[in-house]
Formats: C-alpha cells, sequence, structure tokens
C-alpha cells in the first residue's frame, strides 16, 4: 500500500526547490523544532549541511533521534580520526582511467559527473572525493571516448556523483548522445539519491531525455529507511517505471538509522509497492567522519539473518562490502 502524502510541493521548478533546500544545521534544526545548540552537533565546515525542503518534511518534528535527520545532521564524531577510516575508503582513485572514469568490474565503468548532491549524507563514502580534478569530459576524442570506444568489453555506463540528476536536462542529452555512438555499450544505469528526495525533478521531459538512449536504462535509487518513501515520490518514481525502465535499490547498514530487520523488512515491502526490487545492502564504506555509523560485524550478521528469515528471497538485497583493488563487490558471509 503506498501511503498518503504529508507534503505538497509548491512549485513543479526542480531548481527552484533545490534552491530552497537547508544549507545551515540550524535552520534545518529549527525547522524540526529542535534545540540548535544540541551538545553532539558537529562542525559544518568541510562537508557542509544540505538537505531538500522533501525531505525534511519527511522527519519527525521534536525527534532528536529521527533516522532521517540523523543521516543528514553533522555530528562531532565526524572530526575523530578512527583508525581504519580513510579518505578513500572504496579505492576510488586507483581505479580512475580517466578523469572522472573508474573502471573496478569488468564489464561496466563508472563516471562522476558532477560533485552536486540534492542532499549531504554525512555516511557518505565520496564526501573527500576530488570532485574538481575528476570531471569526465565526454567529447569526441576525450581522454574518456577513447577509452570507452577502445575497450570492448565494457558493455554498461553507469552515471554517478555526486548526483547525476543535478546535471540540466541538456548536459544529460548530449551524454546520451556521445554514449549512443559507441554500439557495445548496452546499458546506462543512473545511481541517484536524488530520485527519492527531490521528487519535482521526475518529470517527463526528464523521462524523454532518458528514452533517447539506445539500450536498457536502469535506475538505482539510494533509500535507506521505509520513511523515506511517501506518496509524492511514489508519484514520480512511477512515471520511471511507466516508461519501462528498470528501478533497484541500495541501503546502507547504518546505526542508529535502520540497524533493525524489521525496519529493513519493511524497506523492502515498501519499495516493492513502488516497483523498486531491493538490490544491495552495503556495509558501511570505512570513510573518515562516518565511524559512528558502524558496528560490529556480529551485530551486522545478526540482523542481516533476520532479515533473510522474514523476507522472501526477491525482496532479500545482497549483503555486500566495497573493498578497495576487488573485481567485484564482496558478500558478507553471515552464514
Ligand atoms: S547523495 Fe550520494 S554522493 Fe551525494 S552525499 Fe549523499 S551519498 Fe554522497
Amino acid at each position: 500500500m503506498i501511503p498518503e502524502s504529508l507534503f505538497t510541493p509548491q512549485t513543479n521548478d526542480w531548481k527552484l526547490s533545490l534552491s530552497r533546500a537547508f544549507r545551515r544545521q540550524a535552520d534545518l534544526l529549527e525547522y524540526c523544532e529542535l534545540d540548535v545548540n544540541g551538545t553532539t552537533h558537529g562542525s559544518e565546515t568541510d562537508f557542509p549541511v544540505r538537505v531538500t525542503r522533501y525531505y525534511a518534511s519527511l522527519i519527525e518534528k521534536g525527534n532528536a533521534k529521527d533516522p532521517l535527520l540523523l543521516q543528514v545532521l553533522a555530528d562531532k564524531r565526524e572530526q575523530q580520526s578512527v583508525p581504519g577510516y580513510s579518505l578513500d575508503a572504496v579505492g576510488d582513485m586507483a581505479a580512475m582511467k580517466a578523469p572522472g572514469l573508474i573502471h573496478k568490474y569488468h564489464s561496466r565503468v563508472l563516471l562522476t559527473v558532477t560533485g552536486a548532491c540534492p542532499i549531504h549524507c554525512r555516511y557518505c563514502f565520496r564526501r573527500h572525493f576530488p570532485y574538481s580534478d575528476s570531471s569526465p569530459d565526454l567529447q569526441l576524442h576525450s581522454e574518456v571516448m577513447s577509452y570507452l570506444s577502445s575497450h570492448r568489453e565494457i558493455n554498461e555506463v553507469i552515471l554517478s556523483g555526486g548526483d547525476p540528476l543535478m546535471l540540466s536536462d541538456q548536459k544529460l542529452s548530449s551524454l546520451i548522445r556521445q554514449l549512443n555512438q559507441l554500439s557495445h555499450i548496452r546499458y546506462l544505469r543512473i545511481h541517484s539519491r536524488l530520485l527519492s528526495v527531490l521528487p519535482e525533478r521526475i518529470n517527463p521531459e526528464l523521462v524523454a531525455v532518458f528514452s533517447r538512449f539506445r539500450g536498457k536504462v536502469i535506475f538505482v535509487t539510494h533509500i535507506n529507511h521505509p520513511q523515506e518513501l511517501s506518496g509524492v515520490n511514489a508519484q514520480s518514481l512511477q512515471l520511471l517505471s511507466a516508461q519501462g525502465f528498470q528501478l533497484f535499490n541500495q541501503s546502507v547498514l547504518l546505526k542508529e538509522v535502520n540497524d533493525s530487520a524489521a525496519v529493513l523488512a519493511e524497506l523492502s515491502y515498501r519499495l516493492f509497492d513502488y516497483q523498486i526490487i531491493p538490490y544491495y545492502l552495503h556495509k558501511l564504506d570505512k570513510v573518515q567522519g562516518a565511524a559512528h555509523f558502524d558496528l560490529p560485524d556480529e551485530r551486522l550478521c545478526a540482523i542481516y539473518r533476520e532479515l533473510c528469515a522474514r523476507l522472501p528471497g526477491y525482496l532479500t538485497p545482497k549483503f555486500v562490502n566495497e573493498l578497495s583493488g576487488r573485481t567485484s563487490k564482496t558478500p558478507v558471509q553471515c552464514f
């Protein structure tokens, strides 16, 4: 059952909605009816707070432990240096074959097409990524296009970032035009947190842009908690599924956010209501500043085993870890 929405967008202009996002922690806390001087709040200097109005509307007022709030609130523990946590947790830099092109796995490459995001997730594994030096050029004869042309084993391009849907329709169209010239690229995958936090962005024009890709289009949403889904993003996500685009979701298992089999099972069912297949449940990437979201392995596995017992196989995400230098995601061994 798709729930009723509590939020009515004030405009269909997604850029205007984006410009109204919270950019100061104090404003967000005030909106959430919380103490702006809380003792655990951290500094926003190196990774500023950013939260769309829509996402903020899903946060329970007055609840300092709200699972959506915890994902976006700067915490003073982010400043601690914890052994084992690094700036490049998943080995992106070692796998960068051309500016903005990351090639880790045999048949697919990832393009970091923008550093911009509609929301700043405090656990983000790219929170220290050098976007200014890693912007892919997709013009004819560029390094990226030459790499893609000469590696015929690559059949899938993943648009990532940042959030690829922060690009204008014109930029996305031009990128798709370039990719359409490469006959071996049969799949275009878009990884986007924006899909669930800025529903105004998913409009018929955007659907038309992706419909021009010659092959199969896949969208991967990043939703961690069932509370992130409501009537508004249901309608927008349906625009994508109605067009025949395949929808998958990936989540991260985060302490105090979704560290419960009951919550994760509810998330899977809710995603399924929206025609989204739960695909991956990620173990936290060990990026500096995010250690407070981590849990001991035994606890993670206990949650996952209970999740498997609660869900049918088709709604059970694979529990994986992205480890630097590996040629695929690594399944977390819980059984
Ligand atoms: S939207 Fe994605 S890339 Fe942007 S901060 Fe969140 S997790 Fe990181």
